[in-house]
């Protein structure tokens, strides 16, 4: 039985778990509670749902803005949390806008000012040197101090014209390699991308974990 009243695990008696996730963002909530639900009986709730606000991101790294949040959310819930951390890297740009991502083109996060200034900065390089990939890592932390952080990753290159409707950020500038037809990641439905996703690699990767952890 775990503490805090987070419900007992699910090691035979058949209880549901309840794990908090560091995000107020429906979306990513949905995901994690659709992937996580495949490994087990697990009930995701919302950190904002608890009152809690998120910490300043200032790791250098996506692990590491992903364990800092999961921890805080950790410690002050005294339930089991997960974080995500994600962002773009290009080649081109030396990795940027990497663990920047969100507020490449300063405060306040503003998609259009990110991509019109992400165009920019590729101008003068050629398509077959656009290379980038988004990358998101997911983190799991125990009020105990047990931990866990791993990556997925979505290869792809950057295009010049916005194309799509769909997702969000980078979105309508980013083609995947997975997918054949030339089709922006703003292109695919929410279904299409999840499948072959950095968000989704993460989770996915990271659900047999939390089941391990949940359970010791
Ligand atoms: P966060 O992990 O929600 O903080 O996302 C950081 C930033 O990375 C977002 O604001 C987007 O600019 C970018 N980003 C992360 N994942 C994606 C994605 O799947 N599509 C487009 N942009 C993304």
């Amino acid at each position: 039985m775990s503490p805090s009243g987070t419900g007992a695990v699910d090691g035979g008696d058949g209880a549901r778990h309840r794990v908090v996730a560091a995000t107020g963002n429906p979306g990513k909530l949905a995901e994690l509670q659709t992937i996580l639900s495949d490994h087990l009986d697990v009930e995701v709730v919302a950190m904002t749902e608890l009152g809690i606000e998120s910490p300043p991101e200032d790791g250098d790294t996506f692990e590491a803005n992903a364990l800092l949040k999961a921890r805080a959310c950790a410690a002050a819930t005294g339930l089991p949390a997960l974080a995500d951390d994600s962002g773009l890297e290009v080649d081109a740009l030396g990795g940027a806008p990497g663990v920047r991502s969100a507020r490449y083109a300063g405060e306040p996060a503003d998609d259009a000012a990110n991509n019109a200034k992400l165009v920019a900065a590729l101008a003068d390089v050629p398509p077959e040197e656009r290379t980038a990939r988004f990358v998101c890592a997911a983190a799991i932390a125990l009020p105990d101090g047990r931990e866990h952080v791993l990556r997925g990753t979505m290869d792809g290159r950057i295009v010049d014209d916005a194309r799509g409707t769909h997702g969000f950020g980078y979105d309508p500038h980013f083609v995947s390699d997975r997918v054949g037809d030339g089709r922006t990641n703003a292109e695919l439905t929410p279904d299409e991308k999840h499948a072959i996703s950095h968000r989704g690699a993460a989770v996915r990767a990271l659900a047999p974990v939390v089941r391990e952890l949940l359970a010791g």
